[in-house]
């Protein structure tokens, strides 16, 4: 039904509950198509990355893609190669996806950068982004880059993510007035002298109380981390 878009992450459904249907866009993260999605990434995050998490890290034996891997590189591929045809097919999707929820009594919510960290506002159709071309709908994000110019975009909600090695722009982050998620082993009550809420519940950011830590818990690859990507809590 949609080109671009999919509903299917659990963690996403869950949201139903509460009456929003969540609608992703996953390409291909890190450089995995080559050419890279993911400016601020590092090296935990991008071995830890839920690119591989549910069908799209099951492999059959000797191979090392799948049918959801191949559509996220054509999908990342036709964004670098044809972005006025992607932007245009992006726009439809999102048309077409506010109907399909609508009938179903839910709110439809967008998030972009599904498995990639691009800076949506910077792409436009007819020198309007996707944020002022759904002026009503309810757009959000996670991020490592820091200081996207992104807030007068009333309709768009950025939480920034905690990774190996960006300690600092986490500081500035929280300064700024975001939330922070960070991967732990066991979710603690605060962190950074913050209340810690469980980001696991659902996947919608802007209704999260502001000034907060989110807390995720490590799952898949991330168990194994030694990067200083997961904190842990519990001693070793
Ligand atoms: S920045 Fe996000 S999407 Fe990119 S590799 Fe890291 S975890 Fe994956």
């Amino acid at each position: 039904m949609f080109k671009l878009l999919s509903t299917a992450n659990p963690k996403i459904q869950k949201g139903t509950k509460l009456g929003y249907l969540s609608f992703i866009l996953h390409l291909s993260p890190a450089d995995l198509s080559g050419r890279e999605v993911c400016p601020k990434r590092t090296a935990g995050c991008t071995q830890a990355c839920l690119n591989t998490a549910g069908r799209g890290g099951m492999f059959r034996k000797g191979e090392n893609t799948n049918v959801i891997q191949q559509a996220r590189i054509r999908k990342t591929r036709y964004f670098f190669e044809a972005r006025d045809y992607f932007m245009m097919d992006l726009y439809e999707d999102i048309a077409r996806a506010v109907r399909y929820a609508e009938r179903q009594g839910l709110t439809p919510v967008f998030r972009l950068n599904g498995t990639s960290d691009l800076s949506w506002e910077k792409y436009t159709i007819n020198e309007n982004n996707i944020f002022e071309l759904f002026p009503d709908v309810q757009f959000y994000d996670y991020t490592k880059v820091l200081g996207r110019k992104t807030s007068k975009y009333k309709n768009y909600h950025l939480t920034f993510s905690a990774a190996d090695g960006n300690d600092a722009d986490v500081q500035k982050a929280l300064a700024q007035g975001m939330n922070v998620t960070v991967v732990f082993d066991e979710i603690p009550e605060t962190y950074m002298g913050r209340p810690v809420f469980n980001a696991d519940e659902t996947d919608l950011r802007f209704l999260d109380p502001k000034g907060v830590i989110l807390g995720l818990k490590a799952k898949g690859r991330a168990k194994k981390d030694r990067t200083g990507f997961v904190v842990f809590m519990k001693q070793a």
